[in-house]
């Protein structure tokens, strides 16, 4: 038996990298290990958008040196972002490593394991995909051997981004986009529908701005999914604001089975600072957009994503952000302190906001919506959720875990459900960002527990 251990740090889609490239290893033999002491491949999955995740990357690094030296043969790849990035001077700079590899070049995996047991050491991070930017780069034979999680599904609709964030690294190490024809995209969902999952996520950089062709874009992709048979719910990660607008709207409003909960990443509140941020919208086109959504689809939930400290953020730009967090009322966001990433027009700007500030924001910012959660969750109790119930319990077979339809954690208390059904519970509390719900009546049987519906 062959091991391998996976080390994944970033995004959905690094985790959808991840889980294509142990199905891939999967075919040639391997099974995975949560040991790296014990495992003939090492595989690091990296990722670049911040600095954390990288200077993370290189300390693993570091511990797995004794290991190659205990163990000569066991080799040990990096991929992702940081190796599309740096390339060669991984190899120079850790002598432990075998195989560097971009994003573009997992499907040769198991042929670079090959050629590193001849003695070689290998960087593979030239782009290999070609013009015009559409291109099935999953090929049909891996189309059933994708990313799953239990009754959820993730299915790359796109790759790469053609926007310019300043702070954003994404551009140079994933390239310009390249998106998969529907046709390809369909026949995914339908082989993994076919197995049982009810939840697809379609992922993308930049997922809204999918273009297969001038009059089939994101919003023609969506519907068409939607319209597959037995798709129970569709959630979608990551769209950009300046690519939404209301025909994606109108069709959320229209169709069931997309979630009630969009992820649409604002980075800062005031305009001045998203124009350094070269994020291609003002504050009043992305409240627009929230507004247009809430008054199609009352019950939507919209979380999102902010950058505090980014430089010459001053002490009233940063209110503005803490302003629309109030406006808005996300169900949840993620802050993250500035930190400049090598070749973006930000880190030109300088690091400029202290780093003491920038920590003092960040607790601004998370003590803020942590009053805003508190109170739309109590707001929920009593209220009837949709639920996809995900796993057992760990400690009590009448507790079940699952995600509500806009996407909040929930805890329902029920007998006789199964993992992949899909019920309404009603909610009785909450415990910190848990609600909890007694169950009420089951709206579809999961097919994974081979029962009919
Ligand atoms: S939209 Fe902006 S932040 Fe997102 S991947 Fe593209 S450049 Fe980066």
């Amino acid at each position: 038996m062959k091991y391998v251990y996976i080390k994944t740090f970033g995004c959905q889609m690094n985790e959808h990298d991840s889980a294509r490239m142990v199905s891939i290893l999967k075919q040639f033999g391997f099974s995975c290990t949560n040991t790296p002491d014990e495992a003939h491949l090492i595989l690091i999955n990296t990722c670049s958008v911040r600095e954390n995740p990288e200077n993370k990357v290189y300390s693993l690094l570091g511990t797995l040196r004794p290991i190659k030296k205990k163990r000569p043969e066991t080799v040990i790849a990096v991929c992702g972002c940081v190796a599309q990035q740096e390339g060669n001077h991984i190899l120079e700079r850790e002598p432990a490593v075998d195989i560097v590899i971009g994003p573009d070049h997992y499907f040769e995996l198991p042929e670079l394991i090959g050629r590193v047991q001849n003695g070689e050491r290998i960087c593979l991070t030239q782009r290999t995909y070609p013009k015009p930017p559409v291109f099935d780069f999953i090929p049909d034979e891996w189309l059933e051997k994708g990313h799953r999680e239990g009754v959820k599904a993730y299915i790359a609709i796109s790759k790469g981004c053609n926007n310019a964030c300043s702070f954003c690294i994404v551009p140079r190490t994933r390239g310009r986009e390249i998106y998969r024809t529907p046709e390809n995209i369909q026949k995914e969902v339908t082989a993994v529908i076919a197995e049982g999952i009810r939840e697809i996520w379609l992922l993308g950089q930049n997922v809204n701005a999918y273009k297969f062709r001038d009059d089939y874009r994101f919003v023609q992709l969506l519907s068409d999914v939607s319209n597959i048979k037995d798709v129970w719910r569709i959630r979608f990660t990551s769209p950009h604001p300046h690519d939404w607008n209301k025909e994606l709207t109108d069709l959320i409003a229209n169709r069931k089975n997309i979630a009630r909960h969009i992820h649409l990443p604002l980075q800062s509140g005031s305009n001045r600072i998203l124009k350094l941020m070269r994020r291609r919208h003002t504050i009043e086109q992305y409240i627009e957009h929230i507004e247009y959504l809430r008054s199609k689809v009352p019950k939507i939930e919209v979380s999102t994503d902010l950058i505090v400290g980014f430089p010459t953020e001053t002490d009233e730009e940063f209110e503005e952000t803490l302003k629309v967090v109030e406006q808005i009322k996300f169900s949840q966001i993620y802050p993250f302190k500035y930190s400049p990433r090598p070749g973006t027009y930000a880190e030109k700007l300088g690091d400029t906001v202290p780093r003491k500030t920038k920590e003092e924001r960040l607790a601004q910012i998370i003590e803020l919506q942590e009053k805003i959660n508190q109170s739309s969750m109590k707001q929920l109790i009593g209220t009837e959720q949709e639920v996809l119930i995900e796993e057992k319990h760990p400690r009590d077979d009448n507790f079940w875990n699952g995600r509500t339809n806009s996407y909040r954690s929930i805890t329902v208390l029920g007998k006789g459900l199964h993992i992949g059904d899909l019920i309404y519970g009603r909610v009785t509390g909450f415990r910190g960002h848990w609600l909890e719900a007694e169950y009420i009546r089951t709206i579809k049987i999961s097919p994974l527990n081979k029962l009919s519906y």
